[in-house]
């Protein structure tokens, strides 16, 4: 039997490391925010605390080898310990790779200079301006509807592109370059429009027309390549280095970035993330085959499904909002239904998710990237819970799920994704 003074002085003990642990757990948790911080610096300030970081870093991971030491009395708070130490061991080997990176980016990247981003599409071109140090200083939408002449549409962005320089209380002297996202097939090399649908474009020489009007390089790139690059450098993806675009509206597009580098492929077409075929017997999607994942989770695919049950006489919470013949469905219809937990909404949405997720594992069986990052007009609308599913359908279907980490993220610059990213082209090419 042990004696009252031993077990007194063994739960003295237990008290003890359950304080340490404590006081463990909360500077983690405030290492994390000072990361996290440090990590939102633009790319030139954390360039210029890189001595500081590099000391941060280590003082954090010898304080990681000190909390490995302690024991783990109490399970729960070790597991969570545990856990917070993973994600914090990832952040410091992330923020030093970025740190690493930024340095040799801006090496290559002029200190001054402000860079045009424009993401182009069938009615309207979003544009920005940003500085060399990554911040927004304009931003604007130009509607373009109805126009398709491309000289025409040249020269409205010409003379927007100057407005907007002026807007953000600039000199044009001071622009760099510009970097034009579009939607559709890009010629990258010689900066032509091959082809783009929604303004019925041929061999368009978009980068020619735009240079002889505002004397600056341009480049021009696939307007998902352009929404990839703007996550990397300016949105969720800052801290990977390898990372895999999903934008995921209408259509469904993607993006590759393998250390560092965007991934073009030999004729332009890497990463058509969308015509993955997903199920060969399918639906036939707008390419001409079956079964592709735009074919079946593509904003148009979902809306097909969901009028098809209505009209079929299914139950749904959608006949209220949209009447029994709906011609669109709306992202806010969509949203309210599954908040109220609508049968029909839930189950094809959770289709659409779990194709996607089934393409996001195909390739992270392929790439094995550090992160997903799932943007465009259907996440927008649904928010997190469509990445969730998403995501939840991929860790069903990918290689040693229990050994690997699959992060899919929300994207976190929305529609200025394009606008950025073509800011970001710019800075890379120019
Ligand atoms: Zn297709």
């Amino acid at each position: 039997m042990r004696s009252d003074t031993e077990r007194l002085a063994d739960a003295a003990d237990n008290d003890g490391r359950l304080v340490e642990s404590r006081k463990l757990s909360k500077q983690l948790d405030k290492l994390q925010e000072t990361l996290h911080r440090i990590r939102s610096a633009p790319p030139p300030r954390r360039e210029r605390d890189r001595k500081e970081l590099e000391a941060t870093i280590k003082i954090a991971e010898a304080e990681i080898e000190n909390a490995l030491k302690i024991p783990a009395d109490d399970v729960q708070s070790s597991a969570d310990q545990r856990k917070k130490l993973k994600r914090l061991r990832r952040s410091l080997a992330a923020l030093d790779q970025r740190i690493r990176f930024s340095a040799v980016l801006n090496k290559k990247l002029p200190k001054k200079g402000i860079y045009i981003g424009i993401d182009l599409g069938g009615t309207n071109a979003q544009m920005a301006a940003v500085s060399s140090r990554g911040e927004t200083l304009a931003s604007k939408k130009v509607v373009i509807a109805g126009i398709k002449d491309p000289a025409q549409v040249t020269e409205i962005l010409a003379s927007e592109v100057r407005a907007l320089v002026e807007e953000a209380g600039r000199e044009w002297q001071e622009v760099a370059g510009v970097g034009i996202g579009a939607a559709g097939t890009i010629d990258f090399e010689n900066g032509v429009v091959i082809f783009a649908p929604n303004l019925n474009w041929r061999d368009v020489p978009v980068r020619a027309l735009l240079q002889e009007k505002l004397q600056v390089p341009v480049t021009l790139d696939n307007d998902v390549n352009a929404c990839t690059l703007g996550e990397w450098a300016l949105g969720a993806g800052q801290d990977y280095q390898t990372l895999v675009g999903i934008f995921w509206g209408t259509g469904i597009g993607g993006g590759l970035i393998v250390n560092g580098e965007l991934i073009r492929g030999a004729n332009g077409m890497a990463a058509e993330v969308g015509h993955m075929v997903i199920d060969p017997s399918g639906p036939k999607c707008g390419c001409g085959n079956q079964g592709c994942m735009e074919g079946i989770a593509g904003r148009r695919s979902i809306t097909r499904d969901l009028r098809a049950a209505i009209q079929a006489g299914e139950q749904t919470v959608l006949t209220d909002l949209v009447g029994k013949n709906p011609k669109i469905i709306r992202s806010g219809d969509l949203r309210e239904a599954v908040e109220r937990n609508d049968k029909l909404t839930l189950r094809i949405l959770k289709n659409a998710a779990a194709a996607v997720g089934l393409g996001i594992a195909n390739i992270a069986n392929l790439v094995d990237p550090e992160a997903f990052i799932l943007g465009g007009g259907v996440v927008e609308a649904l928010g997190e819970w469509i990445v969730r599913e998403a995501a939840a359908a991929a860790r069903k279907d990918i290689i040693s799920a229990d050994r690997r980490e699959l992060i899919v993220l929300p994207a976190a610059i929305g529609d200025n994704a394009g606008a950025l990213g073509g800011a970001i082209l710019a800075m890379q090419n120019s």
